[in-house]
């Protein structure tokens, strides 16, 4: 999508500190980060929310879940602990309309969230 924020981050026409990139996702540090470690991980290809990542076929929600996964691992946050969380609507204050997987952890993280 030409009009998408993170569509740019993807093509590599806005800046970002990626941290992790498979074939199918980018994974880059949130530019307001919630935690000592906040990355943000995105499948490549365009989806507006989690409903549509988990509608899409050919493997893409696995493809953000398992570089989410191997971002905790890089991060020193795999074993201790971290929060994945996807914001999906406006109730849940999602602002970016491609989905984006939060890797949260480097603290302890409180429960329920707000
Ligand atoms: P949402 O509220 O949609 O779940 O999360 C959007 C996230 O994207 C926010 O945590 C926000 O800080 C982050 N963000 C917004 N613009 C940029 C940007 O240009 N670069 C990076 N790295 N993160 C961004
Ligand atoms: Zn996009």
């Amino acid at each position: 999508m030409s009009d998408c924020l993170f569509c740019k981050i993807v093509a590599k026409e806005i800046p970002a500190d990626v941290v992790l990139e498979t074939d199918r996702a980018l994974a880059f540090r949130d530019i307001n980060p919630q935690a000592p470690t906040h990355v943000l991980v995105v499948p490549k290809e365009h989806f507006q929310d989690a409903a549509a990542l988990a509608a899409a076929d050919d493997g893409w929600a696995d493809a953000v879940l398992q570089a989410g996964q191997a971002v905790a691992e890089q991060e020193g946050v795999a074993e201790v602990g971290y929060r994945m969380v996807f914001n999906t609507g406006p109730a849940a204050g999602q602002t970016v309309f491609h989905v984006h997987l939060h890797l949260l952890g480097g603290r302890n993280l409180t429960w329920p969230p707000g």
